[in-house]
């Protein structure tokens, strides 16, 4: 049965009651973040809700050293693969809505193996797979054959190695097909957690009502797929009120299923073809948006966070230092998109990107400001998904699995993809950062294998 763990009254007395908080309290917050001790709502609150420059300077201290401490300097690479666009629903932020005349499509599977192919040329080993709603045009069967297609692909020494899949929510008997299918994650965006503008802003479709949205994570885990990940459409509705609705709903999973969100991810609302940005009236600046990241980044230390190419590369740089795990590099956001790219083909994209470098050259500036791009699927591939995932986390042992797996994959798609220049820049990483590997027996397995992946007599390794 569909039940509601999202106490609007709750939230807003909560928020309310941060804005008269006063500066002593704060601290106190304050002091609890910096000692990595978990925080009350009424902390959280304090936090989202300041305007003071010192304290939210503080805030984007304590993010940037949680992320340090947790994640290293790894930021894990992805790229979506639009299939389908095809909608019922009609939701007023999206391109894809079903009021929107354009031409639809939905990828054969020859065109999908093209998409893939150009998707392992470009060097990713990890997808996530959208489409838009609609049960005749993309039943999960399609879904389920495209996963099929492209897990037996194999290009050259391209291989997708983890699929994602952000699809609409649905019933708990497809989630069993997805997760017997080998999904990775099962991303799904509550969009907001304030159902009043849920309602205003989703005008007609299944995914109009509230509560199957809500609950199609309760569904997904009763089904066995124990890795969802979470997010909301920052610009909706009081970003405030939807952080703390991300907060009670990732209780609510851990609550009852002992794992709460894989992921969260931080999308902004930005304009796309089909909708009009201007009548919006909750958008999200820049700075609103980097105290939320980093309060998020405080709130749920062990829980990723993704970025998509929706923001511009200078505010990307700082939301990667205050929080963000994983980012999409040189993204298409339609269907058929990559192939169309080559081809110089005009588009209809779901939103508009703000970031249309390369995927080599995002991945290359991202070496250039220190951090190490990861291509690792491991956890999934190991069967650590779900509380077995985060209690590796949370003992800190996780430091010891992903940062070998960076440096492998990242020296791996060096070799396939990179040039001198670039190969040298991993070389670089690696030497700097293998030492930060803990166990020594881990660190001299992974010198060993970096060395097997240079001289070409190995590949694909994890722990
Ligand atoms: Fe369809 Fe999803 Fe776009 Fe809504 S957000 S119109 S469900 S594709
Ligand atoms: Fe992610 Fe697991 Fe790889 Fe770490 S080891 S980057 S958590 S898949």
């Amino acid at each position: 049965m569909s039940t509601s763990f999202i106490n609007r009254q709750y939230i807003e007395n909560l928020l309310e009651d941060a804005k008269h908080a006063d500066d002593a309290s704060l601290a106190v917050s304050l002091e609890k973040a910096q000692q990595g001790k978990s925080l009350s709502h009424k902390d959280v609150a304090g936090l989202l809700t300041t305007e003071n420059p010192e304290h939210i300077e503080e805030i984007y201290d304590i993010a940037g050293k949680i992320k340090k401490r947790i994640y290293g300097s790894r930021i894990v690479i992805f790229a979506p693969l639009y299939v389908s666009d095809y909608c019922v629903n009609r939701c007023t932020y999206c391109s894809f809505n079903h009021n929107h005349k354009f031409k639809r499509s939905r990828l054969t599977m020859d065109e999908l193996r093209q998409e893939v192919k150009i998707l392992e040329m470009m060097g990713h080993k990890r997808l996530a797979i959208e489409a838009g709603e609609s049960n005749e045009e993309c039943p999960v069967e399609y879904i389920l054959e495209c996963i099929k297609t492209i897990y037996e692909m194999k290009f050259d020494n391209g291989e997708i190695r983890r699929i994602n899949v952000n699809i609409a929510a649905t019933t708990e008997e497809n989630y069993r097909k997805l997760k017997k299918a080998g999904i990775g994650t099962y991303i799904l965006f509550q969009e907001t957690y304030d159902e009043h503008i849920y309602s205003q802003v989703h005008i007609a479709g299944p995914k109009k009502d509230f509560l199957w949205h809500l609950n199609a994570f309760d569904r997904a885990q009763d089904a066995g797929i124990d890795d969802v990940g979470g997010g909301v459409l920052f610009g909706l509705a009081n970003p405030y009120f939807d952080v703390m609705g991300l907060l009670l709903h990732n209780e609510h999973l851990e609550k009852k299923y002992n794992s709460g969100f894989h992921t969260i991810s931080v999308p902004r609302l930005c304009s796309a073809p089909g909708m009009n940005i201007e009548s919006f009236p909750n958008l999200v600046d820049d700075e609103t948006f980097t105290k939320i990241t980093a309060v998020i980044r405080i709130a749920v230390p062990f829980t990723g966070m993704i970025l998509s190419t929706r923001e511009k590369s200078a505010l990307r740089k700082k939301l990667l230092q205050l929080g963000i795990s994983q980012v999409s590099a040189g993204s298409s956001t339609e269907v058929g998109g990559y192939t169309k790219r080559q081809h110089n083909e005009k588009t209809n994209p779901q939103f508009l990107v703000n970031d249309e470098r390369s995927a080599v050259s995002i991945i290359s500036e991202l070496m250039d400001d220190g951090f190490i791009p990861s291509f690792c699927t491991a956890c999934y591939r190991e069967g650590r998904t779900g509380d077995r995932f985060m209690s590796l986390a949370k003992s800190g042992e996780i430091g010891n699995v992903c940062l070998p797996n960076a440096l492998m994959t990242l020296c791996e798609y060096s070799m396939d993809y990179g040039d001198d220049t670039f190969r040298q820049k991993a070389a670089a990483i690696t030497e700097k950062e293998i030492f930060n590997i803990a166990n020594g027996s881990i660190r001299q397995k992974t010198i060993e294998n970096i060395t097997k992946i240079q001289s070409g007599s190995g590949r694909d390794f994890y722990v």
